[in-house]
């Protein structure tokens, strides 16, 4: 049994059927990027697994429980949502403790969990500041330690980059792809770039009009693009 299963899952919205009988087994550990072009349904996708849309048919497990119909907040997952999520007028440290503070978390153990997710993240420097007051890479960061705190049994990420600049991408990627080797945490990362989805992912889905088109290694799909589709959006030469 894979640590997330998702067996013939789909999702209409009114009559138009967006997600469409996905079948996804991902292991304990992995990073797994779902990639393909704007309005295949990426994000309603990883929106399902999240419990934040409702589930049209089909199961979900998460870590040999179905969680199909739990609420969000007990699913044990974290969606890291772009930076400007973050609280304006709240610091930093204010913004990472925020949802354990709403879980009767103890002010101790809150301190131990934030400070060592800034010392992950590089933000120690930074706690008391207002998200105004740092970049916007650091602003990501103090996005992804909100969920880095709360210690989920799996990691979404919903085109963490896209509002970044060219430079800053490079690095908060590089930083990402670091942050998985030391948390060794399971990853599910969004994303309509290439790159993005070649450098980071263990595993590629390919995503088409709300089906999977390939599931395989970065290499896999560079070398063995099921079809045209895929190895267009993958930028083999043919
Ligand atoms: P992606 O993230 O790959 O760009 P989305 O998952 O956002 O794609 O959207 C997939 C399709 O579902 C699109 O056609 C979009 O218009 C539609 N869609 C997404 N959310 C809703 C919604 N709440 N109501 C109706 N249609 C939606
Ligand atoms: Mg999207």
């Amino acid at each position: 049994m894979a640590f997330l299963q998702l067996d013939d899952v789909a999702k209409a919205f009114g009559p138009v059927s967006v997600i469409k009988g996905i079948h996804l087994a991902i292991q304990k550990g992995e990073f797994v990027v779902f990639v393909g072009p704007s309005g295949c349904g990426k994000s309603t996708l990883l929106r399902l697994i999240a419990g934040l849309e409702i589930i049209s048919s089909g199961t979900l497990r998460l870590d040999g429980r179905d969680i199909t119909d739990l609420p969000s907040s007990k699913r044990d997952l974290a969606m890291v949502f772009q930076s400007y999520a973050l609280y304006p007028h709240m610091s930093v440290y204010e913004n990472m403790s925020f949802a354990l503070k709403l879980a009767k978390v103890n002010e101790a153990e809150i301190k131990r969990k934030v400070e060592r997710a800034a010392e992950i993240l590089n933000l120690g420097a930074y706690l008391q500041r207002t998200p105004r007051e740092l970049s916007g890479g650091q602003r990501q960061r103090v996005a992804i330690g909100r969920a880095i705190v709360r210690q989920p049994k799996v990691f979404l990420f919903d085109e963490p980059l896209s509002n970044l600049d060219a430079a800053l991408r490079g690095q908060t990627r590089v930083e990402i792809a670091k942050l998985h080797r030391d948390l060794g945490a399971t990853t599910i990362y969004v994303t309509h770039d290439q790159v993005e989805a070649m450098t980071l992912a263990d595993r590629v889905v390919v995503l088409r009009d709300g089906r999977i088109e390939q599931v395989g290694s970065p290499l896999e799909l560079y070398d063995r693009p099921a079809n045209r589709f895929v190895a267009q959006f993958i930028g083999t030469p043919q």
